[in-house]
């Protein structure tokens, strides 16, 4: 096994080992981090929040930082959202977006409502590690062995067009993997309680981007059939994707949205669950209808963490953040072009500010490495060795930078990237 590195220090786009070698921070520090590490205004945000209180609960009270980062989550995400439900996790995140979906139905009037129970889902999608979350997921090799332990779930075909389950390509594909979506909730739709998406880009499947026009058709046929839709942005929120949200491309307005990862600018762990009027007045009532939704984790709404998310949000707004993530995003989509000279990338897939670059041992047949080449780790191995961290998902090389990468940064990320794959792939062709 290699020697782990220890992070001691970061410092904008670079973090330092103990042993005082530099990184570039690839990976956003897991997909988190927005306006670099140690940032002084987030910095401050923290520390003046310390010196008021680190914590207090948000089970039957408030606090400010809490009240004030809801009133700009609610500014800032698609119309519609009005109320926000704290958690610390993305994956909390979405165990509560699918127990209030759950719920809501549970508490309509109309007894054919309470028959929406199941969830549906795509194929290869993630939504986090818990049981709930895992139920949900469409990841084989995250998900089959607790199998027992998961709800039914329907999984609608992931728009992954670079290996289509539906066999099409470009030249016969006219989406008709909305098409089955469509089938599914002609089908199954008294029995649905919501769908759930990863907005425009399933993130762990390996950056499989869903072509333009699918989120909002998938977002018409929930309307119609009167599903929820639950948008899980918390990987692609906060500006991932070159929007503030995913959503906002297509001007899709869930019911139920997924936040967390950079929510605090990758400083804290925080997230929200954000839902309508609609869905929130289903759980009002006399104390003795217990129509509560009765969920709360200890930590919920914590005040240093609610800090740095306002001190994020703040940031963006103040810097035009968004405005100047285009210039980057044009910059690291042109960059990618050149992998396609390497022999061994079979597709490369991108928005915004993710990308991921899926390596082929063969690409005529699109035939993937054996698992036991283990081609992606070797990959992010060698680039580590030049200095930039990244993270594989299998054999898919997975372009994660933190949001405000400079220009010539991104061409270090772009550089080391391409000679790590080249280095690595050519060497296993003589093996
Ligand atoms: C990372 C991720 C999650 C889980 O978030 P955690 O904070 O790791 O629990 C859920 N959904 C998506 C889309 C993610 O990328």
């Amino acid at each position: 096994m290699e020697k782990p590195l220890i992070v001691d220090r970061g410092e904008g786009s670079y973090l330092y080992d103990v042993e005082g070698n530099r990184y570039l921070d690839g990976t956003s520090s897991l997909w988190v981090n927005v306006h670099g590490h140690v940032r002084e205004e987030i910095n401050r945000a923290i520390r003046e929040q310390l010196d008021r209180v680190a914590h207090s609960t948000l089970l039957g009270l408030a606090n400010v930082p809490s009240v004030l980062l809801a009133k700009k989550l609610v500014e800032i995400t698609p119309p519609g959202l009005n109320k926000v439900f704290y958690s610390d996790s993305g994956a909390t995140s979405v165990e509560i977006a699918l127990k209030i979906a759950y719920q809501y139905w549970q508490q309509q009037e109309r007894e054919e409502y309470r028959a929406r129970r199941k969830f549906i889902s795509l194929t290869e999608a993630y939504h986090g590690d818990t049981i709930g979350s895992v139920s949900v997921g469409g990841m084989d090799l995250f998900h089959s062995k607790f199998k027992p332990l998961l709800f039914e779930t329907i999984h609608a075909p992931a728009p992954y067009c670079y290996r289509c389950p539906l066999g099409k390509n470009k030249d016969n594909c006219s989406m008709d993997c909305l098409k089955e979506v469509e089938n599914i909730l002609d089908r199954h739709h008294r029995e649905v309680a919501a769908f759930l998406i990863e907005p425009l880009v399933q993130g762990a499947a390996g950056m499989v981007v869903a072509p333009e026009g699918y989120l909002a058709a998938v977002s018409k046929l929930c309307k119609r059939y009167n599903i929820l839709l639950i948008a899980d942005e918390v990987a692609v929120g906060f500006g991932r994707t070159g929007k503030m949200f995913a959503c906002d491309h297509e001007g899709v307005r869930p019911d139920l949205m997924c936040l967390a990862k950079g929510i605090t600018g990758g400083y804290l762990p925080l997230a929200a669950t954000l839902a309508t009027d609609v869905i929130f007045d289903a759980f009002m009532g006399e104390i003795e209808d217990f129509k509560t939704f009765y969920h709360g984790h200890t930590y919920t709404g914590n005040p240093l963490a609610c800090s740095a998310a306002l001190a994020n949000l703040d940031l963006m707004e103040k810097t035009d953040f968004i405005g100047g993530l285009q210039e980057k995003t044009a910059f690291l989509a042109n960059g990618l072009k050149r992998f396609l000279n390497l022999e061994h990338v079979g597709d490369i897939r991108h928005l915004g500010m993710m990308a991921g670059i899926e390596l082929v041992e063969d690409r005529t047949g699109k035939s993937p490495y054996p698992p036991g080449a283990n081609i992606g780790h070797r990959v992010i191995l060698e680039a580590r060795k030049k200095g930039l961290i990244i993270r594989p998902l299998g054999n898919i090389i997975v372009l994660m930078p933190v949001l405000s990468m400079s220009l010539p940064q991104l061409e270090e990320l772009l550089s080391i990237t391409f000679d790590a794959i080249q280095t690595v792939t050519e060497r296993t062709d003589l093996t």
